[in-house]
């Protein structure tokens, strides 16, 4: 099976994977940056409310995201490279659209668009369709570090009865092998992390998720990963690490509205 496929809907493109898009009970897509209304270093598609670009073009961009999706309501995280997650409900999003200080959303609630915001970090999103468990995680190098996709795959667990080898798990684009430079390695990463070591001080934060999720009890072939480095594609990807200031890329996953939207 292909990794993952593009799709082009109402003048947004996105990117999808074969499997999770083989279950009609779950709506995803990885957005790129094409399609928005935002400007300047946030050209186009930008989600994110707290990098400086106009709160009206953001908002926008999130309506065209529900629109392309067919959902009714996106939740966002104000990520803090944590471990805490926030198990979603319809009543939580009606206070806020970005739950404060958590890397991990999870529902069981459909229409509810779980938002992961990136610019290099990965956002890993997991389906489980025995208990019918939508999770998107925010993971960067520090939640590799922290142990983050251990931890999502253990709160499932815990809250919903999700068995790991149930799970099925696509990690989005982020920085590659090609760019992931790390030159205080050995300060920043422990040990056991510097096998990922692809030539000196470039890492392969890729395989590293996969890695935690098959060490999580995930099974290989329920893993698929896109494979896209967010700094060497421009034209799709905002990069922090290449351009500094600029916008944020979205991940979504929900399960499907009862009622279609709209
Ligand atoms: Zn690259």
């Amino acid at each position: 099976m292909q990794a993952i496929e593009l799709i082009s809907r109402n003048g947004l493109t996105f990117y999808r994977f074969p499997l999770l898009a083989r279950f009609p009970e779950v709506v995803h897509g990885v957005f790129t940056r094409l399609g928005g209304v935002s400007t300047g270093p946030y050209t186009s598609l930008n989600l994110s409310y707290a990098v400086g670009d106009r709160p009206e073009a953001v908002r926008e961009n999130r309506q065209r995201v529900l629109r392309a999706l067919d959902l009714e309501e996106l939740v966002g995280a104000d990520q803090v490279h944590g471990l805490r997650e926030s198990v979603v409900s319809a009543t939580a999003t009606a206070a806020a659209t970005e739950l404060p200080a958590v890397d991990i959303l999870i529902t069981r609630e459909p229409g509810l668009g779980l938002l992961i915001k990136q610019a290099d970090c990965q956002a890993v999103m997991l389906y489980d369709p025995e208990h019918r468990v939508v999770a998107n995680v925010h993971c960067g190098w520090r939640g590799q570090v922290a142990g983050i996709l251990g931890q999502v795959v253990s709160r499932l667990g815990k809250l919903f009865a999700s068995r790991p080898e149930g799970l099925l798990a696509g990690i989005g684009p982020g920085l590659g092998p090609c760019c992931a430079e790390f030159r205080h390695f050995r300060q920043e990463f422990p040990p056991k992390f510097w096998q990922y070591q692809v030539r000196p001080g470039y890492f392969d934060l890729w395989r590293l998720s996969r890695d935690q999720l098959l060490a999580a009890g995930l099974k290989p072939d329920n893993i698929c990963l896109a494979g896209l480095c967010t700094k060497c594609r421009p034209a799709e990807f905002y990069s922090f690490r290449r351009d500094g200031v600029t916008g944020r890329q979205g991940a979504v996953i929900a399960l499907r509205p009862r009622q279609p939207g709209r």
